[in-house]
């Protein structure tokens, strides 16, 4: 679970906040939308999640712990739980895409014969297999979004970060993508946090989400209520 209480963040030489006291919960094994327009503090609040920014005041709690506290080894620890995936991809273009996948499994010092087995497995369940030692100029949008996944959860994170994922994508290619998150959040049963500027996505498949506009929140809970407030 993530907590958010009181969350204000102001970037030096800016006079509105980015972020402005915001409180939200994201409960474990769900999907959260967090909805608003460009400049709305979307990726600020992200960025404060795995501790790229730190909020100007207020606290987060991932799991009960207050991530403010976390020293050095445990927030390493931290970051491997939390997998990201980014709007333009993100991908190495000097590695074939089994070499992009391994990324995170070498950092964590896993055995070469766990990783060779392990991005098997990551191939498969993003639906790359025939495209392991392809390179990542060789393949589509989507596929290219599908190695960014494999790679975001290769170190098996409790939480998939996603930053605009679907915002460089075609609309069809967007529904695949939103569907093969939302097969992956129930076979997984992890957590997936997703912002976005576009609507349709939080509908087809969050289960709840938060509305910003100008770094505040002006909504938050299940789609219902975000539908109302949009
Ligand atoms: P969104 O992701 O919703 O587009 P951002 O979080 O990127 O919103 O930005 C929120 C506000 O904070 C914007 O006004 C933006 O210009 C400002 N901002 C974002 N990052 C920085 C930064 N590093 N320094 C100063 N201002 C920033
Ligand atoms: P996006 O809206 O796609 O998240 P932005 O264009 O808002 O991207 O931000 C791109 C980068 O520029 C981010 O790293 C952000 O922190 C930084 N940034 C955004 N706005 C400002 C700003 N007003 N001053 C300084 N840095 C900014």
């Amino acid at each position: 679970m993530i907590k958010l209480e009181n969350i204000s963040k102001y970037y030096a030489g800016t006079a509105a906040p980015a972020l402005s006291d915001v409180s939200l919960t994201i409960e474990a094994g769900t999907i959260f939308g967090i909805l608003g327009r460009s400049g709305a503090g979307k990726s600020t609040l992200l960025r404060c999640l795995n501790r790229l920014e730190r909020p100007s005041s207020g606290r987060i709690e991932i799991d009960g712990r207050d991530i403010a506290t976390l020293n050095t080894a445990q927030l390493r620890q931290q970051r491997q739980q939390m997998g990201m995936i980014f709007q333009h991809f993100n991908l190495l273009h000097s590695r074939t895409v089994r070499n992009n996948i391994d990324v995170p499994l070498e950092i964590a010092g896993v055995p070469p014969k766990v990783r060779a087995q392990r991005i098997e497995e990551l191939l498969a369940l993003v639906g790359l297999e025939p495209f392991g030692d392809s390179w990542p100029s060789q393949l589509s949008g989507g596929q290219k979004q599908r190695v960014g996944i494999a790679r975001a959860l290769a170190a098996e994170p409790r939480y998939l970060l996603c930053d605009e994922a679907t915002s460089a994508l075609d609309p069809e290619t967007t529904r695949s993508i939103l569907d093969l998150l939302a097969n992956i959040q129930r076979q997984l049963n992890i957590t997936i946090v997703l912002i976005t500027h576009e609507m349709s996505v939080v509908k087809r498949i969050c289960h709840g989400a938060a509305l910003l506009e100008h770094g505040q929140l002006i909504e938050s809970g299940t789609l219902a209520q975000i539908m109302a407030r949009q």
